[in-house]
């Protein structure tokens, strides 16, 4: 039994079933049992491969537009540079080469990671060595100056609450005990200030389950209220999509999907971030969110596919057929590129950046 089981097991048998996201959120980022509490969990080597570590291309796009937005921003001498959940620092890592190149300034900028693991906070120290790093544990203390940023497969990350529809009203679905096993329970029902805050549909079929997720939201809410007050803009990617329905959450481990209460603690486990939910809070606070868009689309419109072409002609045949593939991974809806979407939170306004001009043609509305 893993150090995260034994916790929740005494928890839970104490204290009656607990919350779905706090289970998660314990079991993935406690800094001393939870699953990233280990370096090497990301990478072929580990259990996922993230867009990052399939190819330096996809932070060169990401570094391209941050830098027109920057631009577009009048190259404020005092922004800060931000990432939520860098894991393995390879993202900023290749952020910060584009810069070096081609915006001096935001290669010189302070680093404000937002990072819950010891452990892969002293990796993203190494890989990032010599920039001026300053990690966080939430958004409450982040410099009052403009703010560009990216979180990629971040939000998934982050616990997600349940609620089930059952004999006419929505009950927390809750994770409690059967034997030795964790498994879901049914939860007292949902008080009318928690269906409003949980967002629950107004006419579901019995049997239905619905997600909110607290952390997301309160997150999104800090970072929109800092880039309305302030400027910037934050680059969100992940894995999810708009007016979701049932549950979402997943294991992942060696690459291989599995229960995602069996091994919790040893096992990634994600669910689909909820896009449309992102954007309420996001106005809520002052700020807009735009999108999402498909990653495929998002990274096609940045000109990736003529990237890896251009690189591809001065290559030999082996790194040809390997950026090929890695672009194919990236933006094909078979792989990453419908599933993963890309939205953009910047201060209220309009006009669409490139990368996100499709919502033009399908009105954003719709593509919520
Ligand atoms: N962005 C990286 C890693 C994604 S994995 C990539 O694309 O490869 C998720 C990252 O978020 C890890 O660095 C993990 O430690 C961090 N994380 C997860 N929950 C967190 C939380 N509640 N607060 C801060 N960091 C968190």
């Amino acid at each position: 039994m893993n150090r995260f089981a034994s916790w929740a097991r005494s928890q839970i048998s104490a204290k009656g079933p607990m919350r779905l996201g706090r289970f998660m959120q314990q079991a993935l980022s406690d800094p001393e049992f939870g699953y990233y509490s280990q370096a090497g969990r990301i990478g072929k080597a580990g259990d996922f491969v993230t867009a990052p570590e399939i190819s330096s291309l996809f932070g060169e796009m990401l570094a391209a537009l941050m830098i027109y937005l920057w631009d577009l921003s009048g190259r404020p001498a005092n922004s800060q540079i931000f990432e939520a959940g860098p894991g393995t620092g390879q993202l900023m890592a290749d952020l910060r080469h584009v810069f070096a190149r081609l915006a001096p300034p935001l290669a010189a900028a302070p680093l404000h990671l937002l990072e819950a693991s010891p452990a892969l906070r002293s990796v993203q120290q190494d890989r990032l060595a010599g920039a001026d790093i300053c990690f966080h544990d939430d958004c409450t203390a982040l410099p009052p100056a403009p703010l560009f940023g990216v979180a990629n497969e971040f939000f998934d990350a982050l616990g997600v609450d349940q609620a089930i529809f059952l004999d006419q009203s929505w009950h927390h679905h809750l994770i409690g005990l059967d034997g030795d096993s964790f498994a879901f329970v049914t939860g007292p029902p949902l008080s009318a200030r928690e269906l409003r805050q949980f967002g629950c549909p107004a006419e579901p079929a019995e049997g239905a389950i619905h997600e909110f997720s607290p952390s997301g939201i309160e997150i999104i809410s800090q970072l929109g209220q800092h880039i309305a007050k302030f400027g910037g803009a934050l680059l969100i990617l992940d894995y999810g999509g708009s007016q979701l329905v049932g549950s979402s959450l997943q294991a992942v481990r060696a690459h291989e999907r599995l229960d995602p209460l069996e091994q919790a603690g040893a096992a990634d486990l994600t669910h689909l971030v909820d896009f449309g939910r992102l954007a309420d809070s996001a106005a809520a606070s002052g700020a807009r969110l735009i999108g999402p868009v498909e990653q495929g689309r998002f990274l096609l419109e940045l000109g990736i596919a003529a990237r890896a072409e251009a690189l591809a002609r001065q290559a030999d045949s082996q790194r040809r057929h390997q950026l090929r593939a890695a672009i194919d991974r990236l933006t094909s809806p078979a792989w990453m590129g419908s599933l993963f979407k890309a939205a953009l939170l910047v201060p209220p306004g309009s006009g669409l950046p490139p990368g996100f001009t499709s919502l033009d043609q399908t009105g954003q509305e719709q593509n919520r």
